[in-house]
């Protein structure tokens, strides 16, 4: 790849004891370019005040600038009106929020599926929602290759009262892919509703959400060259209508008496309190800076992935996990006989810096029989020398450990 795009990331440009940071955690948190930290900063040095509510230009500017990237966003994931884009303080927000104001739709006949790859982010919130109501949950089992079996979610939809379909669009830990739009179609056939937690999709994939026909959709800005704090949850206008507020105060509603209290309207309704407004800004520059990039950059990014996970298979009593043909953005791995934790470390001793556990994935490590893995996760800046050390302080690591 021509441009270069690792030098647009100052923390990427670092060493540990001599080793320049090889950062292979980009599914946790991608790095942020220079950009969307100016943009933060700026906003702090002349724009900030509340927004929505001062009659000063300040707060012009403020609600100006905060209210564009809703738009922004909007357009980003191809939203039918800025008011189906929520902000809320990440993922694990917006799924709480959604799951919160579905209470009053669930009866307790009826069932919650969910991915069993699924992140804990997208588990908790459903049993939670369960509880609350007397529904059930049904994990949707997954093939022997650790994809999604589709033949069993048609089974549940037809022997089941589904209510709630919650996906992942991509999951945190293998990198498989759903296919969400025929997923939501079969879904809607039977009368669920499709929430899918597109936190591992946006940095990777163009999202359209009304091409993949689901009913919610949530990510988090961290994870796609954004500031951590803000997130998005997306739904149909008509559904978020009618969902019960998880928060209640300042900005959300329409009057406040004593006698009584009435909401405003979406997307405000969903959105008490002051936001992290400067976040959200950082979120609109990650959006023009993922809108600047050239298609070539994800093609980079998924060649650089391809190859690590060939390379990675090619060494000696390695165990690579998922299906190599649905794959973004990681790679799950164990060394045969060895704790994945010491894997980490001794990556680290070399600067090479990936993700070490159970991943917030639980479920998934109960079917995968292991307590937990390792992963390595790519991003827009990660280039041949990242694979070519991680590679070789791998090979270091199985040759200390033989
Ligand atoms: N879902 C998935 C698939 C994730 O990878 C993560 C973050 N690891 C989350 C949800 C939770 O995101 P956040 O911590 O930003 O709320």
């Amino acid at each position: 790849m021509n441009i270069d795009l690792k030098s647009q990331f100052p923390a990427l440009n670092q060493e540990f004891e001599g080793y320049p940071l090889c950062y292979l955690d980009t599914a946790a948190t991608s790095q942020k370019p220079q950009s969307v930290i100016d943009a933060m900063s700026n906003f702090y040095q002349h724009s900030n005040a509340n927004v929505h509510r001062a009659a000063h230009r300040l707060s012009a500017r403020a609600t100006q600038a905060f209210e564009a990237v809703r738009e922004k966003v909007a357009e980003f994931i191809n939203a039918g009106q800025n008011a189906e884009v929520i902000f809320t303080s990440g993922t694990t927000h917006s799924i709480n929020l959604l799951a919160w104001g579905l209470t009053p739709r669930l009866a307790a006949d009826e069932v919650i599926l969910i991915d069993s790859a699924a992140h804990h982010a997208n588990i908790v919130p459903w049993q939670e929602l369960a509880r609350r109501s007397g529904a059930t949950v049904i994990p949707i089992p997954l093939r022997q290759d650790l994809t999604l079996d589709e033949q069993a979610f048609l089974t549940l939809l037809q022997t089941h009262k589904v209510k709630i379909v919650a996906l992942c669009h991509v999951s945190n830990v293998l990198g498989t892919i759903n296919d969400i739009a025929a997923l939501a179609e079969q879904a809607h056939r039977y009368g669920a509703l499709v929430a899918v937690d597109g936190a591992q999709a946006v940095a990777h994939h163009k999202v359209d959400v009304q091409a993949l026909g689901c009913d919610f959709y949530s990510f988090s800005g961290h994870k796609m060259y954004g500031p951590a704090g803000v997130g998005i949850l997306w739904g149909r206008f008509i559904q978020l209508d009618r969902l019960t507020p998880l928060m209640t105060g300042g900005e959300m509603i329409d009057t406040v008496s004593f006698s009584g209290t009435t909401y405003g309207q979406l997307p405000n309704r969903l959105e008490a309190g002051t936001p992290a407004i400067a976040d959200v800004i950082g979120l609109g520059a990650a959006i023009d800076f993922m809108r600047s990039l050239p298609a070539a950059a994800f093609a980079h990014e998924q060649q650089m992935l391809i190859q690590l996970r060939s390379r990675l298979e090619a060494l000696p009593g390695i165990l690579v996990y998922g299906n190599p043909h649905q794959q973004s953005g990681a790679v799950a791995f164990n060394l045969s006989g060895e704790h994945h934790q010491d894997i980490g470390i001794l990556l680290d001793q070399q600067g090479v810096a990936v993700r070490c556990g159970h991943h917030c994935a639980q479920p998934l490590m109960q079917l995968m029989q292991i307590s937990g893995c390792c992963r390595a996760s790519v991003g827009i800046y990660t280039t041949q020398q990242d694979i070519d050390r991680f590679i070789h302080a791998m090979q270091d690591a199985i040759e200390l450990l033989a």
